[in-house]
């Protein structure tokens, strides 16, 4: 999973340097954050100094693994000069520029070390060192054993951070990424002090009011295609405005219809504030979705993909039907 020659080039750059910085994807989630919170924790085990830039704010639920706040919402102004000025960059679930915003446009240009740690499937190469694994559950999963092999005490926060980043981007040890490692990894964290009820209620059982009234609302109005297999719903700006919601209240959703029996593929449709579509794709195991995302500028993984596209829903949404409905024929 980590490559012995990765292994090295990381330890030396972590050997010869001070200052790192982390940062993860827009829209971050429990694999993300909880991927950063690990790596953070093991950086200042070993006494270096870390800041970690995040492009959108930490969801409600995963605070908890950031109590003290040390997750920075990136501003090119404030922090474009301590990103220039530090020793390497931690590019963690994520080998896409475009889902980095401006703090990719920044990096790309800067001088300084890159290392990405991702398992999203890529064709083309990232950084100067990518350690891209997409057999790992998980980048939480990827990170335990870089850690472990780099001598990290697996304890505390650190451990209940990377179960968090596995637990989340399993779907709760449900989906079909669920592997032998996935388990290995989480009962070796749970050996060292986690506690699996814990992190799932403060993940899962933590959800705002709001949040149940706009998945009323979607499951009330959702719309089937090709004999019931496929499921699709559209969260408009009023949507979120008339439950008192935001994007990341929509996290998770798009999980929702596929639990449908019948239902092989489900899409969500999302209306951005700045006049963009984001779709997310999800199947059941059948068909994989990731060309279709790919189809859209968009990528992900075999059975759980997204992409963000320029335009309005009623021009994106029947494109991309169309294209969905093609899976099945
Ligand atoms: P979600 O639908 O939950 O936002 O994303 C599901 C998965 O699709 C993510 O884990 C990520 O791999 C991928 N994904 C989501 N949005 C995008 C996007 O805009 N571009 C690409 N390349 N991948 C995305
Ligand atoms: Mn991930």
């Amino acid at each position: 999973m980590i490559p012995q020659a990765a292994l090295r080039q990381i330890q030396n750059i972590l050997a010869n340097g001070k200052n790192f910085v982390l940062t993860t994807h827009v829209n971050p989630d429990g694999d993300g954050i909880g991927s950063e919170i690990a790596f953070a924790e093991y950086l200042q085990q070993i006494g270096k100094q870390v800041r970690i830039f995040n492009h959108s704010v930490t969801p409600e639920n995963y605070i908890f693994l950031d109590p003290d706040g040390e997750i920075e919402l990136f501003s090119a102004e404030k922090h474009a000069d301590l990103v220039r000025a530090c020793d390497a960059i931690f590019i963690l679930d994520i080998s896409d520029w475009k889902r980095l915003r401006d703090l990719g446009t920044l990096i790309q240009t800067l001088p300084v070390p890159k290392i990405c740690i991702d398992h999203h499937p890529s064709e083309k190469p990232f950084v100067d060192l990518d350690v891209i694994h997409p057999p790992a559950s998980s980048t939480g999963e990827m990170i335990y054993e870089l850690l472990t092999q780099l001598g990290a005490r697996i304890e505390g926060r650190l451990a209940q951070a990377l179960y968090t980043a596995v637990m989340t981007d399993t779907g709760g040890f449900r989906f079909s990424n669920t592997s032998i490692g996935a388990f290995q990894v989480a009962s070796a964290l749970v050996a060292s002090g986690v506690k699996p009820h814990e992190v799932y209620q403060k993940v899962y059982e933590n959800q705002p009011p709001q949040r149940m009234k706009l998945l009323a609302h979607i499951l009330n109005n959702l719309n089937y295609e090709k004999n019931g297999r496929l499921a699709w719903f559209v969260v408009t700006q009023e949507n979120l405005q008339a439950t008192d919601t935001d994007v990341p209240d929509t996290e998770g959703f798009s999980d929702f219809p596929r639990t449908i029996t019948g239902v092989e593929l489900s899409l969500m449709f999302l209306e951005t504030k700045e006049g963009k579509v984001k779709i997310s794709f999800r199947s059941k195991g059948k068909y994989a979705i990731n060309g279709l995302a790919n189809l859209f500028g968009g990528g992900g993984h075999p059975y759980a993909s997204g992409a963000l596209v320029e335009g309005r829903m009623q021009d994106i949404l029947p494109r991309v039907l169309e294209e969905a409905k093609r899976l099945f024929d």
